[in-house]
């Protein structure tokens, strides 16, 4: 399985799994009761993928993936704390993917909560204000980018995440240097069911 250690072939296997799912034609790939058991001594995911638990937003159905191919972290509206990074740390250096996604999605309704905010003036009392303030630089970075439509927020907020993940974890950083890992920021629209990549860093 040469692909594993090379991160654009990584992308272009979840790019076919995403094909496979937008046109109705899965393959359903490593998910019969012999890969379970070949899992038992282990795993060796290809990429890690950070996405949001929105239901509508399955990880491994919309790339045609199977048991053992992804490292799944899902928060609301993808947001990052230090359980997150110290997860992607682990899929990095322990688990040994080459690839990191980070996955935002249409109609997110945690990024709709910190639109109607700012919109508003209001921060909510409840603890879903955690979700305004961890959105808030995707929002501000999509305004100053002049992408400010809903669609434009949601692939900010991609790239804004990826570019943080890469701050916080420096052997994350240096890897992506070294072209041993890449990250790509991309979206999913529920529309047609693709995950359209919006900002890719690879080296070379
Ligand atoms: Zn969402």
């Amino acid at each position: 399985m040469t692909f594993r250690k090379v991160p654009r072939d990584a992308w272009e296997r979840l790019a076919a799994g995403n094909a496979r799912f937008a046109s109705d034609a899965p393959e359903h790939p490593n998910t019969n009761a012999y890969r379970r058991l070949e899992l038992r001594s282990g795993q060796e995911p290809f990429a890690a993928v950070l996405a949001c638990s929105d239901s509508r937003v399955p990880v491994e159905m919309l790339f045609d993936a199977g048991l053992g191919d992804l490292f799944v972290i899902r928060t609301a509206g993808g947001c990052v704390d230090a359980t997150v990074t110290g997860s992607l740390e682990y899929a990095v250096e322990s688990l040994g993917v080459s690839l990191i996604v980070v996955l935002s999605h249409e109609s997110c309704g945690a990024i709709g909560a910190a639109v109607t905010s700012f919109e508003d003036g209001d921060l909510p009392a409840d603890l879903t204000r955690v979700f305004v303030e961890k959105i808030a630089p995707s929002v501000l970075a999509a305004k100053k980018s002049g992408r400010s439509d809903r669609a434009g927020i949601e692939e900010v907020h991609a790239e804004v995440t990826a570019e943080h993940i890469m701050a916080r974890i420096p052997s994350l950083q240096e890897k992506v240097e070294d072209g041993s890992v890449g990250v790509v920021a991309a979206r999913y629209r529920l529309e047609d069911g693709r995950v359209t990549s919006v900002q890719e860093h690879f080296a070379g």
